[in-house]
């Protein structure tokens, strides 16, 4: 056994004993990674030592964290290995037995268990794997487990990837620490490179005394921050202080790619909090994320807070598409350039402020002042072109030269205000150039995607653009994301893992991993936990007439008022869902007045913000009107949501230039974009819709579906054969009230 060559130079340029956890064996050859005493020891170590009485100390103080215990002989680098040290093997049915017998009311569910050895075979035959879990079958846990087992045995890191916060707090708050106190692993949250103080920037900042920093004596709060904080996390600045600091103040003192002076900088080695943060992800056997970091870093990987990882997995994977195809947009908004060009220089009433008013000789850098102020002049001008256009615009050679001049106008003017910047360097300290620096590249970088933009050079995206207020966003959008994250993560990682309560469409996985593109795969759908039929039914209003019929809302204005007395009498909640505002609003002006008049609490979206409208709804029950987002990520547990009303089926308009392009593209390559994919979409949409109302082994509830091509087409049945085994009834509107009833057994 013995050292790679890296590690054998880390090993000659320490000091004895040190020591390093091994980061892989392969054929007997080690690799290492130093450990400082910052970093939590576990896994296998190697300590390098004069002495074996050092070990053994060491091997008894750490047994219950440690797996194999190397030691390196200092004298002729001869690698031995000390037994390893008693921790307990668990294999992935004996840690979900000790989480049984240790957690008062944790279930042992064998479709868990099931789903957690898919996992861990995937892990090990190094297999790309899409998994359904339905809510019950205790997702989290089912992937954590292997994970952790995995990661000690193989000294590998894990990278695990949420779409929401929610499910990031329950993994870090809930789930991890629970599962820590039956083994001990290191995991760390990832967060995003701007979230960091830069010391070297807030030095900067102070130096030069700028006005915003003194109010509040904010300047003091932050060099006592910068001093004594672990982190560097902006989080931590507010929990501690609950002055709220301004995101305009923050952006000037946080860290990131563009500014980051990196080994000219004098914290760059070991007291910059961005830095010590990547060290300390790369210690770590977990890593919990989110897919916009996950995202980031398949894009721009120096950039990047996360290390390099060997497996992957992606909770909530039915996001995955939506996330990637945002984050890969690239956009350039005239909004943006101007924000950039102010933070250069801007003058208001003689008073001059910005970067460029820190030069030395202000009377040297006038006709670079002056190319600011004018490209600030002509971007205000070009915008107005944009102003009368109402909505998104699709772009394409038929309309490009329409608005081609007003964006080469754009570009000129803000690449010649970049260039005169660049030229007067020498009127600067070096610190604040690197500053001005990184302003000016994103100039160039966005003037860039406006060339691209302009030329359509990469065909196989789509361009559009979006009047704001008085400005304007132009936007190149990749016209399919599955390219890319294929290149860049799943081929890169050792094994890649997908998982969601819903991401098949009547039982196949077809759909979700073209979309993705995925070709072979393990795939594994869980079995319900709950039993649907004993706790559910599904009822279908087989009379209700097409939802684009002018008198639709009337029925459902019957409908509604048809059951609330039984949502009164049983102080039940019920969630109406629509797919439009406009349906919404009808409808509810229609039965508001009435349903308060039986002292219901009624609730619309927008009443609130959509957390205070659930906790309002929550306490108070009654009827919410809802669309959009509430289809899916609502977690309400127990009667306060007995009833869910999917108004109609929740198929897309293609509304978006991004939507229209792919039907168009779709239907110009043969394929009938309706069966390909508006209908599994919505089937998706509609199972996360009837995903709400039951969320607990104790929950019961009806749902009802009033848009009547589920009965009446044949593409219907794909609705109803992808949810669980439920009783279905078709009733017309008289028998409403009767089957809800029964349901609930009040009359
Ligand atoms: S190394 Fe980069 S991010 Fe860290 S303090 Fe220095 S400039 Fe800021």
């Amino acid at each position: 056994m013995q050292l790679d060559k890296d590690s054998l130079d880390i090993v000659k340029n320490v000091q004895k004993p040190s020591l390093f956890r091994i980061t892989s064996i392969k054929e007997d050859v080690l690799s290492i990674e130093p450990i400082d005493e910052n970093t939590d020891i576990y896994g296998n170590i190697l300590i390098y030592s004069d002495t074996k009485e050092y070990v053994f100390d060491f091997a008894f103080a750490n047994k219950d964290r440690i797996d194999y215990l190397f030691f390196l002989n200092a004298n002729d680098y001869a690698i031995e290995t000390i037994a390893k040290p008693k921790r307990k093997n668990h294999t992935i049915e004996s840690f979900f037995k000790e989480i049984h017998d240790r957690i008062d009311d944790f279930e042992y569910r064998q479709e868990q268990v099931e789903l957690a050895k898919k996992i861990y075979h995937s892990f090990k035959q190094k297999r790309i794997g899409v998994f359904e879990a339905p809510t019950g079958t205790g997702k989290s846990f089912a992937y954590l487990v292997p994970s952790i087992l995995y990661s000690l045995e193989n000294s590998k890191r894990i990278a695990i990837s949420t779409s929401t916060i929610n499910l990031q707090k329950q993994l870090i708050e809930k789930d991890i620490p629970l599962l820590k106190t039956i083994v001990d692993f290191n995991v760390k949250l990832a967060v995003g490179r701007g979230n960091y103080l830069c010391k070297r920037r807030l030095d900067s900042i102070l130096e030069k005394g700028d006005i915003f920093l003194f109010e509040n004596d904010l300047h003091l709060k932050l060099k006592e921050f910068a001093k004594f904080s672990n982190t560097g996390l902006k989080s931590e600045l507010f929990d501690k202080d609950s002055a709220i600091i301004d995101e305009n103040i923050w952006e000037n003192i946080n860290s990131s790619s563009i500014t980051c002076a990196r080994s000219k900088c004098k914290y760059y080695k070991n007291k910059c909090f961005y830095y010590k943060a990547q060290k300390l992800l790369e210690s770590a056997n977990i890593i919990v994320a989110n897919h916009h970091i996950v995202l980031s870093d398949a894009l721009l990987s120096e950039a990047s807070i996360l290390p390099d990882y060997d497996i992957i997995v992606f909770d909530e994977a039915h996001n995955l598409e939506k996330n990637a195809t945002n984050y890969f947009t690239q956009t350039v908004s005239t909004a943006e350039l101007k924000h950039i060009l102010d933070k250069l220089y801007s003058k208001k009433r003689k008073k001059q402020s910005g970067l460029l008013s820190l030069s030395k000789d202000m009377s040297k850098i006038g006709s670079a002042l002056h190319s600011i102020e004018s490209a600030k002049e002509i971007l205000k001008k070009e915008s107005e072109i944009f102003e009368k256009e109402k909505s998104e615009i699709s772009i394409d050679s038929s309309n490009i030269e329409k608005y081609k001049i007003h964006i080469e106008n754009i570009i000129k003017a803000v690449d010649n205000a970049a260039a005169s910047i660049k030229n007067i360097k020498e009127y600067f300290e070096e610190n604040d150039f690197v500053d001005i620096s990184s302003y000016i590249q994103r100039l160039v970088e966005n003037c860039d995607i406006l060339i691209d933009f302009i030329e359509n050079k990469n065909q196989e995206s789509i361009r559009w653009l979006k009047p704001s207020n008085s400005y304007v966003h132009f936007n190149i959008t990749p016209i399919n994301v599955a390219d890319y994250l294929q290149e860049k993560i799943y081929e890169k990682a050792e094994s890649t893992i997908f998982t969601s309560a819903t991401i098949s469409v009547n039982n196949s996985f077809d759909f979700f991993k073209k979309n993705i593109g995925i070709n072979e795969s393990e795939t594994f759908i869980a079995k319900n936990n709950f039993n649907y039929k004993k706790l559910s039914k599904l009822l279908i209003l087989k009379d209700a007439p097409p939802p684009n019929a002018y008198n639709y809302t009337d029925y459902l204005r019957f409908s509604i008022l048809n059951i609330k007395d039984i949502i009164y009498k049983e102080n039940l909640g019920a969630l109406i869902l629509f797919t439009s505002y406009k349906m919404l609003n009808e409808t509810y002006n229609k039965v508001y007045n009435t349903l308060e008049k039986v002292g219901l609490s009624v609730l619309k979206q927008g009443d609130f913000d959509n957390f205070k409208l659930l906790g309002e709804f929550k306490k108070n029950r009654g009827f919410l009107f809802a669309t959009s987002s509430f289809w899916e990520g609502v977690d309400i547990k127990g009667d306060a949501l007995s009833l869910v009303f999917i108004t109609r089926l929740p198929f897309d308009v293609p509304s978006t230039p991004i939507e229209k392009s792919r039907y168009k593209i779709m239907e110009s390559q043969g394929i009938n974009s309706f069966f390909e994919y508006s209908l599994p979409k919505a089937v998706l949409k509609f199972r996360q819709g009837f995903g709400r109302l039951i969320r607990s082994s104790k929950d019961k509830g009806i749902i009802i579906v009033s848009d009547s091509r589920i009965a009446s087409k044949s593409y219907g049945k794909i609705f109803t054969n992808s949810l669980p085994d439920i009783t279905k009834e078709m009733v017309v509107k008289n028998e409403i009230k009767d089957s809800v009833c029964s349901f609930f057994g009040c009359c």
